[in-house]
């Protein structure tokens, strides 16, 4: 039997358990870090809370049967990402990130790239009045003592964190219709549409309908991943993957 462990949180992760389910000889556990309140489990066995650092992950997969870890968990997760790595090389355990690509600007589409939140706070007041911050609840804080902007803020459960103190809050979860993303940015009359670079086809919606609109779009890079780092873009690679550690 390969064991694995799956760090999730994602949509892709929640695919990779699914689809670890039916192959043979392979068991998987998904872990959450149980930030959201009412999460999407995966299917099969699921841990839910921090390991406590990469010191906690790493003498969790001392008393675990782990052969292979699958980081995958959200490119803007660069914490759990490193105490992955650190724990997986400290314990001599295979590690492999995936990450789904990252968006990049079609034609049509106005993009302003941000290194992080406070490069993005300190960008904002330069492009627009009135912004949709899609960012999660984690972060809102950065945008907390820009006064003089209006803010849409988007988020699955409401922020725990100073906010910025003109703003209105939207509880809601993706995937998002291009149709009601260009009625929502209408509605509010959006002039700037704020966005970590999550890739994917879950929340992508907003970026058409910015460019519909000709809303500029502030883009956060993603956080860079520990050096030397195997990574695949997809469960399929992610399965190729277990499937030539097993084949050793
Ligand atoms: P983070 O900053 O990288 O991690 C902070 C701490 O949360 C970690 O040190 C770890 O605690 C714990 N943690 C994170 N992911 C975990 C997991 N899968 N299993 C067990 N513990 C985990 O992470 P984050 O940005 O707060 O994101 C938390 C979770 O939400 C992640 O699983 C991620 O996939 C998901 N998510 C994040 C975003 C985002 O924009 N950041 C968006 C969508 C989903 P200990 O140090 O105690 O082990």
């Amino acid at each position: 039997m390969t064991w694995i462990l799956i760090l999730g949180g994602t949509g892709e992760a929640r695919a990779l358990a699914a689809a670890l389910a039916d192959v043979p000889g392979v068991e998987a556990v998904s872990s959450l870090a149980g930030r959201v309140r009412e999460p999407r489990l995966p299917v099969g066995d699921v841990r839910i809370g921090g390991f406590g650092g990469a010191d906690g992950l790493a003498e969790w997969l001392r008393v675990h049967p782990v052969d292979a870890i699958v980081d995958a968990t959200h490119p803007f997760a660069a914490q759990i990402t490193r105490n992955a790595a650190d724990a997986a090389h400290r314990r001599g355990i295979p590690l492999v990130v995936l990450r789904r690509p990252e968006w990049s600007p079609r034609p049509g589409e106005h993009w302003h790239g941000a290194a992080d939140l406070a490069d993005a706070a300190e960008l904002l007041p330069g492009l627009g009045t009135r912004i949709f911050l899609t960012i999660g609840r984690q972060g809102v804080d950065a945008f907390a003592d820009l006064h003089a902007l209006w803010f849409l803020i988007r988020a699955i459960d409401p922020p725990d964190v100073a906010m910025p103190p003109h703003s209105a809050l939207l509880l809601a979860r993706g995937p998002f219709a291009v149709a009601d993303e260009t009625a929502l940015m209408r509605e509010h009359r959006i002039d700037v549409l704020v966005t970590k670079n999550s890739g994917g086809g879950q929340t992508d919606a907003k970026l058409d309908a910015a460019r519909a609109l000709g809303v500029p779009v502030l883009m956060i890079r993603r956080p860079p991943l520990p050096p030397a780092t195997a990574t695949v873009d997809d469960v399929a690679g992610a399965i190729a993957w277990i499937g030539a550690l097993t084949r050793r």
